[in-house]
């Protein structure tokens, strides 16, 4: 708790759909900050490397495949209790579940292309920040 920083990114489903600026307004709306963002295209292997936690689960491969196909939006959130408010702000990992006005009841297509990544916890927060920036890019 307290203020906190958070990583994010906007999948492809919503970088093709040209999504970024509506999804970046809800965070502004609920009062996160971005001040770090950088657009970028995985490599699977990045891709298999970011999501390593899932590599057992039956949608792993697909999930890189997806995540690699095309550019996401990598970012920063930062703000009060910035890591459960971004989880309330993207809503429930399956669409048909999401809060209305969530990210993901409003954009996300299904439960894989769900339009967004948000960390879980202060530990994951911190290693997925580091995965994508240098101290120099985090400027706050
Ligand atoms: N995912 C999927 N099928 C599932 C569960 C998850 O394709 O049954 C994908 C989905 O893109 C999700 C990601 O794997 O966002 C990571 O899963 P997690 O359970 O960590 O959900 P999140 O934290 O993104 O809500
Ligand atoms: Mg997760």
């Amino acid at each position: 708790m307290g203020f906190e920083r958070t990583f994010s990114i906007i999948k492809p489903d919503a970088t093709r759909r040209n999504l970024t600026g509506k999804i970046n307004a809800k965070f502004e709306e609920a009062g996160l900050r971005i001040v770090a963002q950088k657009r970028i295209h995985m490599t699977k292997e990045q891709a298999g490397k970011f999501y390593e936690v899932h590599s057992e689960r039956p949608f792993y491969d697909e999930l890189c495949d997806f995540m690699s196909s095309e550019p996401v939006i990598v970012q920063v959130l930062e703000g009060e209790s910035a890591i459960s408010k971004n989880r309330e702000v993207m809503g429930a990992t399956n669409p048909a579940d999401a809060a209305p006005g969530t990210i993901r009841a409003d954009f996300a297509e299904s439960m894989g292309e769900n339009s967004v990544h948000g960390s879980d916890a202060p530990e994951t927060a911190a290693i997925e920040i580091a995965y994508f920036f240098s101290g120099i890019e985090l400027v706050g």
